[in-house]
């Protein structure tokens, strides 16, 4: 949901601002109920904040059909030349440049996270726990803005933008506290913002090639 304050706690009131993020919510109360329903099950619950990036080899990553939803695959698309501007969602916001700020986090760090997860289920004595909740971000916000400027800077592209009106469900400021899973897990995002928004454009070299 529009969280009251940042960063987001896992013990933050949860509710939704758009259908996709009730989806989400929904999952997390069916998952509940299924450890309750049913024993043979242990269950923990990883919230995503914004994963982004591709895997270092420039070989696995994401290649959306049709108009991305989300920002990274508009802006590799953009800086391709696929698409002639990205369509900024709002720059009213109440943040520091009035752009939606997020927490962007590197696929490569969020595929450890659900490693350590599955280890720390599997050395629980209980058998069917639930549902330890682990927020998988970096702690750190970024705006729109800022994830356009760093793009352009390291990967040495243009990325021309438009200001749009606001999109409808968007919240402004959304990040991690993500300190249960540092104690819990002992996981921690390690890869940058660099790393993300270079191994996407790798990717989307991968892509063009094999276009
Ligand atoms: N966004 C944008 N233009 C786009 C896609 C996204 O300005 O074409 C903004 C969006 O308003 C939000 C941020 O980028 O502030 C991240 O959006 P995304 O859809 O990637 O993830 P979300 O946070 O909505 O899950």
């Amino acid at each position: 949901g529009d969280p009251a304050s940042v960063p987001l706690r896992e013990d933050f009131p949860t509710g939704a601002t758009n259908p996709y993020g009730r989806s989400k919510l929904m999952v997390e109360e069916i998952l509940r109920d299924l450890a309750k329903s049913d024993p043979r099950w242990a269950i923990v619950l990883l919230r995503y904040f914004n994963p982004v990036g591709a895997h270092e080899s420039g070989l696995i990553g994401e290649d959306p059909n049709g108009i991305p939803n989300n920002l990274l695959p508009f802006v590799t698309q953009v800086a391709a030349g696929q698409r002639d501007a990205l369509p900024v969602f709002g720059n009213d916001y109440a943040t520091p440049d009035g752009t939606g700020v997020r927490d962007y986090i590197h696929v490569t760090d969020l595929v450890r996270g659900h490693v350590l997860a599955l280890e720390k289920l599997l050395s629980l004595p209980n058998a069917n726990a639930c549902c330890n909740t682990y927020n998988l971000g970096t702690g750190q916000g970024y705006s729109v803005l800022d994830i356009v400027r760093a793009f352009e800077r390291l990967n040495n592209v243009s990325v021309p933008y438009r200001i749009q009106p606001r999109r409808e469900g968007d919240v402004a400021a959304c990040w991690a506290d993500p300190t249960l899973a540092a104690n819990e897990l002992g996981w921690r995002a390690e890869l940058t913002l660099d790393d993300m928004l270079l191994d996407s454009w790798r990717w989307q070299q991968t892509v063009l090639r094999n276009a």
